[in-house]
């Protein structure tokens, strides 16, 4: 599989020459879903017309790709678009990105699930369409939703029971990290969502989190979304936060918007963290290569 993702991480931070301060608010909302994963609300124009409203510069829009892993009956349509729906979101956000052009960029992305084993399915399913960023994510551990409702009755079970559920999604984590798959690892610590907090940050192994990442030449996404969320801080954790600022792992901006308003959710908070730990600069992506923007 192709290592997709930024160009010359390291190298970015040296970047040559004087970078043009942004004249937008924000440089882009890089995690934005639409009605076709069957969870979502609102018309593709109005998500596109809210990030407008923002002041972003940018807006990828990112829906949930088709479980490609699992057999057609068992693909939930409230969870992701079907195959089917794929190639017709392609051209939708194309014909958006023409009519939108010179008002912002509207960038062609997909948010794909991890699933340890089944990478080559994926790289095909990538492989056709031109997209500009490709999100990786952690949902399923071991067949189940680690961020679904229906999750509470196990997280609920109690801290050992937390442990071990954080334990595995650690490693699947990492594993996603080093798959060459994604080019930005969406909402790090996922399973903290309810508010069900491991007895050791990722079961002792946020060092081994924080250099597979590193490693990976993929971003982390500054999410918003676990603000909305009963554990109501943002992906990742500050300390998180800080130690990949401190191995120089880029960021970019998301709110993970289900709809419209949601649309770059939280971006002034999401900046102000960023910046109080070194970070002036987030990525935007095209053709599935970062560019740095100045924050
Ligand atoms: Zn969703
Ligand atoms: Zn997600």
């Amino acid at each position: 599989m192709t290592g997709a993702g930024i160009d010359g991480r390291r190298g970015l931070r040296r970047a040559t020459g004087p970078r043009a301060r942004s004249t937008v608010a924000f440089p882009c909302d890089t995690h934005v879903h639409t009605r076709r994963c069957g969870h979502a609300g609102g018309m593709d124009e109005e998500l596109v017309e809210a990030a407008i409203a923002r002041g972003l510069g940018a807006i990828a829009l990112t829906d949930h790709a088709p479980f490609y892993w699992l057999p057609p009956e068992q693909r939930d349509p409230t969870l992701a678009m079907s195959f089917e729906d794929l190639p017709r979101y392609v051209e939708d956000v194309l014909v958006m990105a023409a009519r939108y052009r010179g008002r912002i960029e509207v960038l062609l992305g997909v948010e794909a699930d991890y699933i340890a084993g089944r990478e080559e399915a994926l790289v095909r399913l990538l492989e056709v369409y031109p997209f500009d960023v490709v999100l990786g994510s952690v949902h399923f551990v071991d067949g189940w939703l680690v961020d679904a409702p229906s999750s509470l009755a196990r997280l609920d079970q109690g801290q050992a029971e937390v442990d071990r559920v954080w334990g595995r999604y650690t490693e699947l984590l990492i594993a996603a990290a080093g798959s060459g798959l994604f080019d930005v690892l969406a909402h790090l610590d996922l399973p903290k969502k309810f508010g069900h907090r491991p007895s050791v940050p990722f079961a002792g192994r946020q060092s081994e989190v924080v250099a597979a990442v590193a490693a990976s030449r993929c971003a982390v996404e500054l999410s918003s979304a676990g603000r909305r969320r009963p554990v109501g801080e943002d992906y990742p954790a500050p300390d998180v936060l800080r130690e990949l600022a401190s191995v120089g792992v880029p960021f970019v901006l998301s709110s993970d918007a289900h709809v419209p308003t949601e649309v770059g959710f939280g971006f002034a908070e999401l900046a102000a963290n960023a910046r109080a730990v070194g970070v002036d600069e987030v990525l935007v992506f095209g053709r599935r290569r970062g560019k740095p923007v100045s924050l």
